[in-house]
């Protein structure tokens, strides 16, 4: 299958978890991977895993919160590869359940920063080449907890909220150019982050009590986000724009 032969998709966050599945499953259909993340190591090894089974990928150091940053990034991997088809603005960093009087500016900024500017200027980079384009897919990573938030989680919640509404306004906005704009909702997922989710406590039974939580009983696996990631960015979602489907295991409901 090479569903996405010669399309470029582009991956924030593509060093770890949710990212790097889904970059492993679009190489495997033939996309050209551009693996941004803050962090060059697990950027350089998503790409020597694409690599090593034949696909095509580069990795790029980019942090997300920069504006400046992320369109240079754009503008040169445009120049690079010709066309922007895939954006999946994915990066995203976790909090532990904690005390809303206990949260700290800087927990509050590094949430705003990352989980909701790196989303919009991820999205304010991309959008002159797809609008030039009249196509591309814009996906962006949610969050179940943006759609019915949890105690202690206030500022991560409202992060994804933000998201959430964001997705659906750029849908709405590019809607004329024919670019779609799409997102997630994962409920916690077994990467590197749900440590971050769980904090001090320990770690499997914070990964159990996650799990209890869930109707379907279990966390999502990186790859159940993948395979809704590659559904959106394909044609047969050719009809859908401003929809965040909950991979979530029913948590949402
Ligand atoms: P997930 O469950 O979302 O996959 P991970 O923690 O496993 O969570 O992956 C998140 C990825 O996002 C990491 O590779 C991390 O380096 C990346 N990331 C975090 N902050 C930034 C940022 N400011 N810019 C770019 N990438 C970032």
């Amino acid at each position: 299958m090479e569903g996405f032969k010669n399309k470029t998709v582009v991956i924030t966050g593509a060093g770890s978890g949710m990212g790097r599945e889904t970059a492993l499953q679009f190489a495997k259909e033939g996309a050209n991977v551009v693996a941004l993340d803050l962090n060059e190591k697990p950027a350089e090894e998503t790409v020597a895993m694409i690599t090593s089974a034949g696909g095509f990928a580069k990795a790029v150091v980019c942090d997300v919160s920069n504006r400046q940053q992320v369109i240079d990034t754009i503008d040169q991997i445009a120049e690079e590869f010709g066309t922007i088809d895939v954006m999946f603005n994915n990066a995203g960093v976790p909090m532990a359940p904690t005390k809303t009087d206990e949260v700290t500016e800087e927990l509050t900024n590094l949430l705003i920063d990352v989980n909701l500017k790196g989303v919009f200027f991820g999205i304010q980079a991309v959008m002159p080449y797809m609008q030039r384009q009249s196509s591309g897919v814009i996906i962006n990573t949610a969050s179940i907890n943006g759609a019915r938030p949890r105690a202690f989680n206030s500022m991560y919640s409202a992060s994804k909220a933000a998201v959430i509404t964001l997705t659906k306004s750029l849908a709405l906005e590019l809607a004329e150019y024919g670019v779609r704009v799409v997102g997630v909702n994962p409920v916690a997922a077994e990467t590197t982050m749900l440590q971050g989710f769980i904090g001090d406590a320990d770690y499997d039974s914070g990964k159990e009590k996650y799990a209890s939580s869930v109707p379907l009983g279990r966390l999502a696996k990186a790859e159940d986000i993948a395979n809704t990631v590659l559904f959106l960015a394909s044609d047969k979602a050719s009809m859908i724009t401003g929809s965040l489907i909950d991979v979530d295991g029913g948590r949402g409901i």
